[in-house]
């Protein structure tokens, strides 16, 4: 349940109630807003009793929340979260896209990519400095090297830049470079990772899982909530399902169905959810017009050559004409880019 307390409710009267819920054995989640002190009481037990709990002093609201996910749900934050990304914001009025190579694999392709997504109008640039293969014999990435050319692309266009972290013990360094910190879909379960996430403080973007549900993603996001980090933006990047021709299903459903669940940005990967460049611009387009926040696609100056999902990278030129597009689908739904 959550504890809504009156406007200018006192640190004392705040501290009472915190130290009632926590001699019940739940843990406590504080929440100051411009106006107001949100608590939000977690953990499991017996129901606390409400009534009780609504006539202490300084409490003027008893929430209670039957999701699974609480701080995730739209229940705890009734508004919109807006993720602050250095100056952007993530969840606001304007549409975040995130645009760059799969992987990071030498300084001239992601300088050139960046360079060109920048022009093009993108303000974030991804890149995999450490890939999670689904075959060890696959390029796994750069690693440190990686890292290191992402923070001097950062350096030379301005843009923000996000890297995927894949091991909990990575996240210090991973953080002294990148700008947001990327969970991908197959880690997205990695409780370990989410945790250290959680303690982080960068922003995260959580990939849905491919084989995984939207209340397993909405748990997810809670592990990171709960440690501590809300600048969490969510992500849709495809399911898997029983279609061939695509490597994923985008389920573009998840769009509007994610947003009346929790108040987090939902953002959508039209690379990953469709497998196939010709299908990434009428997918993005299609996400825009369903509401999403924000999207990140991959960008190649040679796809054909690319060491990892050269199939699905839109090339320089391609993203550039797409973004003119996506500006009109912006406009239309009360979006701007
Ligand atoms: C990626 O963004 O390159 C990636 C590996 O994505 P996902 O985790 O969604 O497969
Ligand atoms: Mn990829």
């Amino acid at each position: 349940m959550i504890i809504v307390m009156q406007k200018g409710a006192t640190s004392r009267q705040i501290s009472h109630v915190i130290a009632r819920v926590e001699q019940l054995g739940r843990q406590v989640h504080l929440s100051e807003g411009e106006e107001r002190t949100v608590i939000g009481v977690l953990g499991e037990g017996r129901p606390l009793d409400e009534e009780q709990f609504g006539r202490i002093e300084g409490v003027e609201q008893i929430v209670p929340i039957v999701s699974p996910f609480k701080l995730a749900s739209r229940d705890f934050r009734p508004q919109d979260t807006l993720v602050a990304l250095n100056g952007i914001k993530a969840g606001g009025k304007r549409v975040v896209i995130i645009a760059g190579p799969c992987a990071v694999e030498n300084r001239e392709q992601l300088l050139e990519t960046a360079y060109a997504v920048k022009e093009a109008g993108a303000t974030v640039l991804r890149g995999g400095a450490f890939k999670p293969r689904t075959s060890p014999y696959s390029f796994q990435g750069l690693g440190f090297e990686g890292l290191k050319l992402l923070a001097e692309a950062r350096e030379a266009t301005g843009l923000l830049v996000v890297t995927e972290v894949i091991s909990p013990e990575t996240v210090p360094l991973v953080s002294t470079y990148a700008d947001i910190l990327q969970v991908g879909a197959r880690n997205m379960q990695n409780y370990a990772l989410l945790h250290a996430v959680g303690e982080a403080h960068k922003p995260v973007i959580l990939k849905r899982g491919m084989m995984c549900t939207m209340k397993e993603l909405l748990m997810s996001a809670e592990y990171i909530l709960s440690h501590g980090n809300d600048r969490l933006i969510l992500c849709e990047r495809g399911i898997r399902t029983f279609e061939p021709y695509t490597r994923n299903t985008l389920d573009i459903n998840a769009v509007p169905m994610l947003q009346e669940l929790t108040h987090l940005p939902v953002f959508v990967d039209p690379s990953h959810g469709t497998g196939k460049w010709s299908l990434v611009g009428p997918i993005a387009r299609a996400a825009l017009a369903a509401g999403a926040d924000g999207l990140m696609i991959e960008v190649h100056p040679n796809p054909e050559e690319a060491l990892s999902d050269g199939v699905q990278s839109l090339k320089l030129e391609r993203f550039a004409r797409l973004m003119g597009e996506l500006r009109a689908v912006a406009g239309a739904v009360g979006r701007s880019i």
